[in-house]
């Protein structure tokens, strides 16, 4: 039975990062991934990260663009911490071998992103997610002494001692269908979002919520979950991702009028408002008629130089032209608003701790809080790194006053007994991607830019619904090697769980505020709503709290751009 002090669940750049500052401490290491790490989906990210690096940049401009961004929901003092210490980051990232843009005298390059007064994102082109994670990876690679790697393992449930610390993890072996109970001091979730509880979503078809629901399933409270991120450029068809990197090297956007409607919206930023603002506006040009036929505005590329358009976008070069047929270079693409990220999910302190004593979190799985009600792009990575990194050094240290804690064996039966039993479902009834596909329509449907009482209500009503049918969704493949039937089954429960809590918080903040408009109360009211909306599970159903929003030099003003 492996047993380590730290045990990390998810290989992004937050479990990554987490594991390699818990090694440096000192700690024996675990980290599990249900893929190839490098395949996580902290591959994917395209445009940079966020950092107040150059010398005319302050790090509390950075944290009052954040604090505005998230249009005042953020914890304020969470987001110093993230703005300070993130030049630092940048560096450490630099020397470890990542091959940040350098600009023509040889100084790290930046580009310009939304919601932000400076140009301070730091990229490699359009795979600066990819380029940062191989750098990670190679890095777990030569600390492999103290990190054992766990490579497509899958964690199925998180484990308590009586007295109600988290004590590690029952995970299993994809390859071949082994269970193994994973014993360790300290537990540090990075299992990534929750995206493909809608449909589409830029997410990866591993962004299922696992860490999400894992922790609320022991207790754990969930924060900001109704805050979801539509992403102004996505493909109409499939969700894919046209990285705010190209507005951010000069494209624009134009409705079917041929208008620039962006200046109507924010006059002053124009495309490179907030993402929330941007989303909006879209939709409404959508909504009003302005939109074109196949329900999407265009995003002009053109107007970048081509050369620099196949130096710095070449990614969205190929996915242009790979799945909308559209060479970005010659003409416009059509876009729309499209589910891109969760600002909630497990609430931390800033060193990653939940309430649960021995649980951390890190990443998109967790809610510091430093999005608030809408993240700034570029600020993700930098989140993942600052508190993977915050939580791996405090892990590793509550690891030092501890003792190895012992799972009992029928830890191990238990777990076996609730795989046999959804291996042993007999089959005929509604498919699993069945239900996904309806749990996700739905959420996009009733649960997205736009949301009201009357169609929060339906999407409540769905979700309730499908968590009662999902228990007896059929499994046709009963073997144990590679078998993704029983992995897809387990992660709709993890889906529904948090699609459970999103809703319950959409419908609870009855104002609107960041990602969250509701065309029955279009107001934000700082009086009545300034204050995070919890979701715990109390016995067996979710139970709605408030927290606090810590507010240090910033107070909340008008949010115009
Ligand atoms: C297309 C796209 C582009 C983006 N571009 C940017 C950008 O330019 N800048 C920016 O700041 N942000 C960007 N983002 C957001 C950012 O990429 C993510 O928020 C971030 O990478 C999440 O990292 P993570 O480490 O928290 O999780 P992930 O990278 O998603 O990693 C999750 C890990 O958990 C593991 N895991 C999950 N469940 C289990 C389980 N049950 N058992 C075992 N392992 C499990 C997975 O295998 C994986 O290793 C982008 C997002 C998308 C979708």
């Amino acid at each position: 039975m492996p047993a380590h002090d730290v045990l990390i669940i998810g290989a992004g750049l937050a479990g990554q990062r987490a594991a390699l500052a818990a090694a440096d401490a000192g700690a024996s290491v675990a980290i599990i991934s249900k893929v190839h790490p490098v395949r996580s989906h902290s591959v994917a990210a395209a445009g940079g990260i966020n950092a107040a690096l150059n010398p005319e940049d302050t790090w509390e401009s950075h944290a009052f663009d954040t604090v505005k961004g998230s249009d005042y929901l953020g914890d304020q003092d969470a987001i110093e911490i993230m703005c300070r210490e993130a030049p630092e980051e940048i560096l450490w990232l630099e020397h470890a071998g990542v091959t940040f843009h350098r600009s023509p005298t040889g100084h790290l390059g930046t580009r310009a992103f939304g919601g932000a007064s400076q140009a301070r994102t730091y990229y490699v082109a359009d795979i600066t997610g990819q380029a940062i994670l191989h750098v990670l990876y190679e890095q777990l690679m030569k600390h492999h002494e103290r990190v054992d790697r766990y490579e497509e393992w899958f964690t199925t449930t998180l484990l308590q001692d009586d007295a109600g610390n988290c004590v590690g993890c029952v995970a299993r072996d994809i390859r071949t269908g082994a269970l193994e109970v994973f014993d360790a001091k300290s537990t540090i979730l990075a299992s990534g979002g929750a995206g493909q509880a809608f449909k589409p979503t830029t997410n990866a078809l591993i962004c299922t919520g696992d860490g999400i629901a894992q922790a609320y399933r022991i207790g754990a409270p969930l924060m900001d979950m109704e805050m979801i991120q539509y992403h102004p450029t996505t493909l109409a068809e499939n969700g894919f991702l046209i990285t705010e990197g190209a507005r951010g090297e000069g494209a624009h956007l134009y409705n079917a009028l041929g208008e620039r409607f962006m200046e109507k919206y924010a006059p002053n930023k124009l495309e490179l408002a907030s993402r929330d603002v941007v989303s909006r506006a879209e939709q409404t040009e959508i909504n009003e008629g302005r939109g074109f036929p196949d329900g999407t505005i265009a995003l002009d590329i053109t107007r970048v130089p081509r050369k620099r358009t196949l130096e710095a976008l070449r990614e969205i070069v190929n996915i242009g032209k790979d799945f909308a047929g559209v060479d970005i270079t010659r003409e416009p693409i059509h876009i729309k608003p499209g589910m891109h990220y969760i600002m909630g999910g497990v609430k931390t302190d800033f060193d990653g701790q939940t309430p649960i004593p021995g649980l951390y979190a890190a990443g998109e799985v967790a809610c510091v809080s430093v999005h608030g009600g809408n993240r700034l792009g570029a600020n993700s990575l930098l989140d993942t790194l600052i508190f993977g990194r915050r939580s791996g050094a405090h892990a590793a240290e509550r690891a030092r006053g501890v003792a190895m804690p012992k799972s009992a064996s029928s830890v191990l039966s238990d777990a076996q007994a609730g795989i046999d039993a959804i291996l042993n479902r007999p089959t005929g009834g509604r498919r699993v991607s069945e239900i996904k596909n309806e749990l996700g329509e739905t959420m996009n449907r009733y649960v997205a830019v736009y949301r009201d009482a009357e169609g929060l209500a339906t999407a409540r009503e769905i979700v309730q619904r499908l968590k009662q049918e999902a228990p007896n969704a059929a499994i046709d493949d009963k073997g144990s090697v590679f078998n993704q039937d029983v992995l897809a089954a387990i992660e709709l429960g993890y889906m529904l769980d948090c699609a459970e809590a999103i809703v319950m918080g959409a419908q609870e903040r009855r104002e609107s505020r960041g990602a969250q408009f509701r065309t029955d109360f279009p107001e934000r009211n700082d009086e009545d709503w300034l204050h995070h909306i919890t979701v715990s599970l109390n016995g067996d159903g979710p139970e709605l709290g408030t927290a606090p929003v810590t507010i240090t030099k910033w107070q909340p003003q008008a949010r115009t751009y």
